[in-house]
């Protein structure tokens, strides 16, 4: 059993993940960093798969893209 800061759990989950096998999400705005998640593959997956149904949605609705808006994958 270790410590070390690269087990740290997905935050979807919980499960302990490896960097190697991680995912880190960040959510950008305006250039600042609203929301950052660490997940595993699996609820990376997910996520990703969510963001870009809500973009569709959002544009199906007309709302427009904020073009200030940005998520980095790590
Ligand atoms: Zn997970």
């Amino acid at each position: 059993m270790s410590d070390g800061e690269e087990d740290d759990p997905c935050h979807a989950c919980g499960e302990s993940t490896t960097d190697a096998l991680s995912r880190t999400v960040r959510l950008s705005v305006d250039r600042s960093t609203i929301d950052t998640q660490r997940l595993c593959p699996e609820c990376f997956a997910e996520w990703i798969a969510r963001y870009e149904e809500e973009m569709k949605n959002e544009r199906a609705a007309g709302i427009d893209d904020d073009p200030d808006s940005e998520i980095i994958v790590d």
